[in-house]
């Protein structure tokens, strides 16, 4: 089981269970800590009257909701369920109420865990659900007084592992309803090996997280007087009636494979320390690596990994490129010393990765995944990395492509399907769809499309449903044009994607978001920043004509979900609603 896993690192060499596994708000806990946090909380889950769904001593599968921020007791919630063999199902805090019954209804969530500043939401929620409540007692924060723990005496005594389910995970939503992703022991176990392994996490790296295990952040602090002012009165009110009228909503953010696996559980299997930055902060980030590595000297807790999404590190250039000259030069040669800078969750555009390199010397390290098998697929540590790709196969994957049956392959793609050791089992209570997204031979549909290039390098031209448009005769990617009119010097950021045409099919529309700089300067002779004249004649040497858009929007932004990925299904039928 995972827990053996986690059991692993905690004996790993002699000082390891000693080692820091977490730090969050200034707080350290050592592997002993966090598993006797886990400890506790699987004595809490064993009390009879909790447990009165699941019947005997044990959890036996049931389904423990866990709702904390990104901290050493949501880490040792999740532990906890596991020793005490049940399934966790990490909740978003994020997920409006509606959202959450939907969650918790639909993985009959008997348990939530929660910690005290959910509390009270999580009664209320759980009021209207089958699920009980419990606070999630905290984590022992002295060695001393740390129960030492009888390891050996959790060897799977609850009887469950292998292909027993371990955790549900709802995707996004990016492409239609959410679906629970169902992983087991041994999928988990399999990605975490396979992770660690590739990409030589060791019990001496430091992993920066600040990826969305979930999104507390921006809700506190955007909409702090919003939620809890307004929303006691009205938006209680409101969702109730919008949710019953219109019940197919997509989850505005979700428990992320990103930040759960590459960040987290696999470090922790590495014996590695995860810290948690309670906000994602482009500042903060900055600062904490010049911490990190200040005058040439490293310090004893430097972050050696990091890990994010595109947007977070165009957020990050941003960022540097408001400093002055001299925090830049250390900023940069801090951000230099860390041993592995890697990015993934959508497409990292080519300007991006090329900026980065020039600023900090790194290479990303660009990977594919998605929440049904996590990654499985991978640039390499040490050989070449290879721009536009995502690198090849993990060593276990196979990956096959399916050829279009009309046969037309203009772009010479195909969907791309997967077999790995860490493929999940089932979406929850939904066979029909887990029967049809497996073909053959037990490979899984993506939904995304992809091609080869002549070295084995897989390059992803998007999902299958949005990113790929049929324009007249041709099918075309909409990343790949995105990544072309990114370098346009006055686009910061774009959209690509095809609307309805009655006679076309489908038109190239590029929503752009202008530079703020470029913004400015045509403001002042009163003209939009570019225009759809000025983006083809600058693209025509760039993009075949029938790539060029034909539609373009200028926005102040782009409507991201937590992971910054942009739901293309949706703004595609509000356009092609609208008539554009
Ligand atoms: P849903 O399945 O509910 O629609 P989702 O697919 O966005 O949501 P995830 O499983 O988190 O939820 O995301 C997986 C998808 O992210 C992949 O199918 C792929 O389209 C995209 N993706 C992941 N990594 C990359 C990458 N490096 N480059 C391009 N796309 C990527
Ligand atoms: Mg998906």
């Amino acid at each position: 089981t995972f827990m053996d896993v986690v059991k692993a690192a905690a004996k790993q060499g002699s000082a390891a269970s000693d080692s820091v596994a977490i730090r969050d708000d200034q707080k350290s806990y050592s592997y002993q800590q966090l598993l006797s946090g886990a400890v506790n909380i699987s004595r809490l889950l064993s009390n009879k009257e909790l447990q009165s769904s699941a019947g005997n001593g044990h959890l036996n599968g049931a389904r423990v909701g866990i709702i904390a921020k990104p901290s050493a007791e949501f880490v040792a919630g999740m532990l906890g369920t596991w020793l005490s063999g049940g399934v966790a199902v990490p909740l978003a805090l994020s997920y409006p109420e509606a959202e959450l019954l939907h969650v918790l209804n639909d993985s009959d969530v008997s348990l939530i865990l929660s910690t005290g500043d959910y509390h009270d939401l999580m009664q209320s929620v759980a009021a209207k659900s089958s699920a009980k409540c419990s606070l999630i007692p905290s984590i022992p924060s002295e060695t001393t007084g740390v129960e030492k723990m009888p390891l050996e005496n959790f060897q799977s005594s609850h009887g469950r592992c292998g292909e027993d389910p371990a955790l549900i995970i709802y995707t996004s939503g990016t492409t239609g309803k959410p679906k629970g992703v169902v992983h087991t022991h041994k999928s988990i176990s399999a990605q975490v090996h396979t992770l660690s392994d590739a990409w030589a996490y060791a019990s001496s790296d430091q992993f920066l997280h600040c990826l969305p295990l979930h999104h507390i952040q921006q809700i506190i602090s955007k909409s702090f007087i919003y939620l809890f002012i307004l929303c006691i009165f009205i938006v209680h009110i409101l969702d109730t009636i919008i949710l019953s009228r219109n019940p197919n909503f997509t989850l505005t953010a979700s428990i992320h494979v990103h930040g759960l696996f590459n960040a987290l559980l696999a470090p922790l299997y590495a014996g590695s320390t995860v810290e948690f930055m309670p906000k994602f902060s482009v500042r903060g980030i900055w600062q904490r690596w010049r911490e990190s590595y200040h005058e040439g000297k490293m310090a004893d807790d430097a972050i050696t990994v990091f890990t994010g999404v595109p947007t977070m590190y165009t957020r990050l250039i941003q960022g540097y490129e408001a400093m002055d000259p001299d925090l830049k030069a250390v900023s940069a040669s801090a951000a230099s010393n860390l041993r592995l800078m890697m990015c993934g969750s959508s497409a990292l555009p080519y300007p991006v990765m090329q900026r980065w390199e020039a600023i900090t010397g790194h290479w990303l390290l660009e990977r594919y995944g998605m929440t049904e098998f996590v990654m499985a697929i991978s640039n390499p540590l040490n050989e070449e990395r290879r721009a536009g790709t995502v690198g090849k196969p993990f060593p276990g994957v196979e990956a096959k492509i399916l050829k279009d049956e009309s046969g037309d392959d203009a772009l010479g793609v195909g969907e791309l399907c997967i077999k790995s050791p860490s493929l999940f089992k089932e979406y929850w209570k939904l066979p029909e769809v887990t029967k049809g997204s497996f073909i053959d031979g037990g490979f899984f549909k993506t939904g995304d499309a992809v091609r080869v290039d002549e070295d084995g390098y897989y390059i992803i031209m998007g999902r299958t449903s949005a990113d790929i448009m049929k324009v007249g005769g041709y099918k075309l990617s909409a990343l790949e044009i995105e990544s072309v009119l990114l370098e346009h010097p006055a686009v910061a950021e774009c959209c690509v994607l095809g609307v309805e045409d009655k006679d076309y099919g489908e038109l190239v529309c590029a929503i752009i978001v202008p530079e703020e700089e470029e913004k400015r300067k045509h403001a002042e002779e009163s003209k939009p920043a570019i225009t759809l004249d000025e983006l083809c004649t600058w693209a025509k040497d760039k993009l075949a004509p029938y790539k060029l858009p034909t539609r373009m929007f200028l926005w102040d932004s782009l409507p991201r979900n937590a992971m910054g990925k942009i739901n293309k299904k949706e703004l595609k039928k509000k356009l092609s609603s609208e008539g554009h």
